[in-house]
């Protein structure tokens, strides 16, 4: 595979282990299992397998450090340890990226200028969000001050999924960090190459053992469980399925822990007849098939205003056929391969139900030609499906998307909003008294107009419904991450 070659001479090993007070740690019982490359189903090296014991490990180290160095560091010498995080990213930017591609089977194009650059950004954002951090204070009349104070809430578990391994770690780690907690994370069993870096890059930058905890494993009778119901855990922050979610707030339940939710969705793409065609279909291949369509993001359900509906599938299909699928590190590849074994027939699953409801495959629907290995799958689009059909309903978190007509505003509406999930939506229109019309009335946490996965950090980022509960990002990251307590004092 091109890039390999470099990689071995800056990559010193594929293999995983725990990172635990400061120490790279394999499980008692030596039990590992076999990461595997989805662009060519070989393995990659072994992850050691944790389980309660690694966990109870973890948390004790954690628990321990709440009262160690880093309690007594000043926030001006905190915000210097993690904004060097972010720089130690940056100097092993290219090292990350090939790691991560090879990881994920995901464009080393897209990782090394989106996931680790924004990886190295998450640290230099909450850096400097906690230096212009200020505090809440009333006066009541002459009779009162009141002023709120903001302390860590303790041991944090972070459980992520595989999607965007370091980018979405690095976005609950850097507010976790800046807030004062110490930290247990267990990353998704398919993709735990760059969490393992992330351990020595943080020791490196200077924060102190027990601070920030590594734990590999799965979810259920594994790492992920034993984090959830372990008593001495204050709260989890959570990404992935969710079903997943339904799971883990039970066991969080038994010693009440504060819980954030990031969960699945499928989003509207809504495009109106009066909108610019070529930038709808240039953005709607991105949010169609970017990262294999295995964003949270990824507008999988797209609605086009009647006038234009053909014309918008004719050249959305045509364009969908020239995106490139291959080899990660071949340049020009735009969709690599998807995660594994179990989501690539889950994909394949869906596209064959979608015939069994009706549905049509205008391009798509299999594997590339010649490619025999790999979890390979040319961008599908499919049309004649309605909101009923389970393809329509369900996230598929693939390159699989639907297309189907509106003829009203309302009927859009209703449309887009016929779904438990509620995470994002982008709104395609020139008209501005509709965009914000429709904009406050779909039932979704981010909704983006004429434009799609543009970020502020300082803004809201979370879903509605069962799209996950909480806010991430800015404030409301400091919210979920600390404890606010209000003084008040009598005059
Ligand atoms: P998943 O829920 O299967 O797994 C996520 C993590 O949870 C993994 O680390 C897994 O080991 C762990 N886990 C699984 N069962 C567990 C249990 N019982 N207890 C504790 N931990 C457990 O999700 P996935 O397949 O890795 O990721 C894809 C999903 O993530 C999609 O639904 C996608 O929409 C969602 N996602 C959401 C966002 C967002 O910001 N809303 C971002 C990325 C991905």
């Amino acid at each position: 595979m091109q890039g390999q070659t470099t990689l071995e001479n800056n990559v010193k090993s594929l293999n995983c282990m725990h990172f635990i007070n400061g120490q790279y740690i394999a499980s008692k019982n030596g039990k590992t299992f076999d990461n595997i490359n989805p662009a060519t189903q070989e393995i990659l090296g072994w992850v050691s397998e944790g389980g309660r014991e690694e966990i109870d490990l973890a948390v004790g180290a954690a628990r321990r450090a709440l009262d160690g160095p880093w309690k007594k560091m000043s926030s001006h010498d905190r915000i210097s340890v993690i904004r060097r995080i972010g720089d130690l990213i940056l100097e092993r930017k290219d090292e990350l990226a090939k790691l991560e591609s090879l990881d994920t089977g995901k464009p080393y194009w897209l990782s090394s200028t989106v996931d680790i650059p924004r990886s190295a950004y998450n640290f230099h954002f909450f850096a400097d969000y906690l230096r212009a951090l200020g505090t809440e204070a009333y006066q009541t009349d002459d009779t009162a001050i009141n002023y709120s104070i903001r302390r860590p809430v303790g041991v944090v578990g972070l459980i992520n999924p595989w999607n965007l391994p370091l980018l979405l770690l690095t976005w609950k780690l850097a507010p976790c960090l800046a807030a004062g907690n110490t930290v247990v994370m267990k990353p998704a069993e398919l993709t735990p190459i760059t969490a393992t870096l992330l351990g020595e890059i943080c020791r490196d930058a200077g924060v102190p053992d027990g601070v920030v905890n590594i734990v590999h494993g799965f979810g259920p009778d594994s790492a992920g469980a034993a984090l959830t119901e372990h008593p001495d855990v204050d709260a989890i922050s959570f990404t992935g399925e969710t079903a997943t979610g339904k799971v883990i707030m039970a066991a969080a339940a038994k010693s009440l822990k504060k819980l954030s939710y990031e969960l699945g969705g499928k989003n509207p793409n809504i495009i109106f007849a009066d909108s610019n065609l070529d930038e709808v279909i240039e953005t709607t291949l991105k949010s169609s098939f970017i990262n294999q369509g295995e964003v949270c993001l990824c507008g999988s359900r797209i609605y086009v205003e009647r006038p234009v509906y053909e014309e918008f599938l004719q050249k959305f299909v045509a364009r969908t056929k020239e995106l490139v699928v291959g080899d990660p590190f071949d340049p020009k590849t735009k969709v690599g391969a998807l995660i594994g074994a179990e989501h690539y027939q889950r994909v394949l699953s869906y596209i064959q139900l979608a015939q069994e409801e009706g549905g049509q495959i205008l391009t798509g629907g299999r594997r590339p030609e010649g490619m025999d290995k790999g979890y390979y799958l040319e961008p599908t689009v499919i049309v004649g499906l309605n909101r009923n059909c389970r393809v329509v309903r369900e996230e598929i978190f693939g390159p699989v998307v639907t297309v189907m007509p509106f003829d009203s505003e309302e009927e859009v509406i209703a449309q887009a909003n016929d779904t438990h999930y509620g995470l994002s939506a982008s709104i395609w229109t020139n008209d501005l008294r509709r965009a914000h019309r429709v904009a406050g009335q779909i039932e979704a946490g981010i909704i983006w107009v004429n434009t799609w996965f543009l970020r502020d950090l300082r803004t809201p980022f979370g879903g509605m419904k069962q799209s996950g509960i909480g806010r991430e990002g800015g404030m409301h990251s400091f919210d979920f991450y600390t404890e606010l307590t209000n003084i008040c004092i009598k005059l």
